[in-house]
Parts: C-alpha cells; sequence; structure tokens
C-alpha cells in the first residue's frame, strides 16, 4: 500500500535586511533542493518573498528552520493543503526589490507603512461606507475576483499603481483608506506610498485575501469571487459563506465564468478566461493569430489523443 501525501503550500514574506543577496539564494536554492521543495522565491537586500510546496513534512522542516534565523523568526507562513506540487521547478533568486515598486525613492516598510489590521477589524471597517477601499493588484488577478465595491485601478504591473493614484484619487487624501492584496506584501509598500503621498489615514489587510479567507470569523465575507494565485493552482476560493457568486467573463462569448486557461499558442500563454464551450471552438486561444500558430498545443493535444484511441 503506498502511503498517501500531504502536501502543503507555504506563502510567506518577510522584510528584513539581507547583506548578501546573491549568496544567500545560492544557498537558499541548495536547501529547498535538497528538502525537495518546489516553487519560486525572491530574495532581495530588503527580504525575502516566497512560495513554495512540499509534503507536510518538508514544509515543516522548512519553516523551522527559517523560523531559527534570527531574521525571519517572526516570519508568518499561510498555509494550504494541496494534492501534490503547484510548481514543477525550485527557483530562488536575487533581485533588487521582493516586490517590484520601481520607485525613485523606495519605501521601507520599517520605516513608513499603513496600520495592520486583521480580517475582523478590516471587515468592519470595510462596512463603513465612507472609505476608499483600493485593490493594490493587477487587473487579470482582480477579474475573477475582490472585495466587494473595491476600487479596481485597472493596472497591468504593481509598479503603475503611483501613477494611476495620483491620476485618479489625488482629490481623495483626506478620506479613510483600506489596501488589500493577495498575501500583504505589496500593500507593505503600498500604502507606505500612499502616507507618503499625503494620504491621511491608512490601513492595510493583514496577511492580504489568503488569510481573510481563512479566517474562521469572517469567513471571507464581502469577497467575490476567486482569488488569483501565482502557482499552478491558477485561483482558490475565498468567500465560505453562501454569498459565493462568479466574478469574470468568457474572453470569447462574455458569459459568467472564473476559469482560466493559459492561450495554447506556446509563444503567446497568455492567461484568458475561457468557458469550456469555447476552448473547443477557439481552440483555446486568445486570437485568431493564436488559433492559426503551427504549434497551437490544444491541436496537437487533440491529435496525440486521437492516434492514441486509434491504436488501443
Ligand atoms: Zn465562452
Ligand atoms: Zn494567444
Amino acid at each position: 500500500m503506498t502511503e498517501k501525501k500531504q502536501f502543503r503550500v507555504l506563502l510567506y514574506y518577510h522584510y528584513a535586511t539581507i547583506d548578501d543577496p546573491k549568496l544567500f539564494a545560492q544557498e537558499h536554492l541548495r536547501f529547498c533542493k535538497e528538502l525537495g521543495l518546489k516553487g519560486r522565491i525572491l530574495v532581495g537586500g530588503e527580504g525575502l518573498n516566497g512560495t513554495v510546496s512540499g509534503t507536510a513534512k518538508q514544509t515543516q522542516i522548512y519553516m523551522d528552520t527559517l523560523h531559527q534565523d534570527p531574521r525571519f523568526a517572526n516570519m508568518p507562513f499561510k498555509i494550504d493543503e494541496a494534492d501534490g506540487h503547484v510548481f514543477k521547478k525550485m527557483h530562488v533568486r536575487p533581485r533588487k526589490e521582493i516586490v517590484a515598486f520601481n520607485l525613485d525613492n523606495d519605501i521601507n516598510p520599517h520605516k513608513l507603512t499603513g496600520k495592520h489590521l486583521k480580517p475582523k477589524d478590516f471587515l468592519e471597517t470595510m462596512r463603513d461606507e465612507d472609505v476608499l477601499l483600493i485593490d493594490a493588484r493587477n487587473d487579470y488577478e482582480t477579474q475573477i475576483g475582490h472585495f466587494r465595491n473595491a476600487i479596481l485601478p485597472n493596472i497591468r504591473n504593481f509598479r503603475d499603481l503611483p501613477e494611476w493614484i495620483e491620476k485618479n484619487l489625488s482629490d481623495f487624501k483626506e478620506k479613510k483608506v483600506l489596501t488589500y492584496c493577495t498575501g500583504g506584501i505589496r500593500c507593505e509598500k503600498f500604502s507606505g506610498y500612499l502616507l507618503r503621498a499625503g494620504f491621511q489615514d491608512v490601513s492595510q489587510l493583514d496577511g492580504g485575501i489568503v488569510e481573510y479567507g481563512k479566517d474562521p470569523e469572517v469567513k471571507g465575507k464581502l469577497y467575490d469571487g476567486k482569488c488569483y494565485v501565482f502557482d499552478q493552482r491558477i485561483s482558490v476560493p475565498v468567500n465560505r459563506t453562501d454569498e459565493d457568486v462568479i466574478v469574470g467573463h468568457c474572453h470569447h462569448c462574455g458569459k459568467s465564468c472564473d476559469r482560466i486557461v493559459n492561450c495554447a499558442n506556446p509563444e503567446c500563454n497568455k492567461q484568458i478566461i475561457c468557458c469550456e464551450e469555447c476552448e473547443i471552438t477557439h481552440h483555446r486561444s486568445c486570437s485568431e493569430a493564436c488559433y492559426h500558430h503551427p504549434r497551437n498545443r490544444y491541436v496537437q493535444e487533440s491529435t496525440q489523443n486521437h492516434s492514441s484511441e486509434a491504436t488501443v
């Protein structure tokens, strides 16, 4: 009898000084590979940002080891259960920033950041009508889910957010502001940026949507749709009340849908929302050009399936 493996996905970040990110990244990669983890970790002079998958035992050793390092002794881990790995490989990369905000004058969240609100306090403040609730994520993330009544900046990259705020919200600096993102890391800098830009009262969702969805009391209340994640799962559920709804529309037919697929053109690979019927009729492609691409993966998969059927 084979032992049933319990897998976990860890999501974590911590702003702490790392003197030699390149060396740290090399050693950390070796450590992760030896453990058998898969995932993606960024190492910067300002800290660590990662998401990895592994068995319960592997991930436990990983968390314990990092907690023994004084720099990461208080680093919180968000833990999800999974059926298997949610990454194909293990990458640890040195980076200038652990979240790319590209400001001329960077924000150090240890010096300047918004108030941290636990899910319950965030929910209560959100219910106040006179609050600016700002989603700090990108357009392809918010299109399948977000907090109800949130302001959704249509940005493709986090680094475009400051400019969007200046253009659209600079007249509202007296208002109370709430920000949120997937796991909290972007808001550490974004809320600091808002304070520096002159916003008076800025708070951020501690632990992001991921922790909010796990909180036994709030149960993901007032979050509509799913939460986009940067691994093979693509999205995870948040709202565990009966107000669960679908946010998003099929790229081709427009019907209500939150199924994300990668365009079958291997050179495009763009993530689109696509219903099951349109996946067939459009060969899982985002455009006419991708549909006709000579190496369209959908076409290749279909031919393979047919030929294997024929030989059985
Ligand atoms: Zn469709
Ligand atoms: Zn495409």
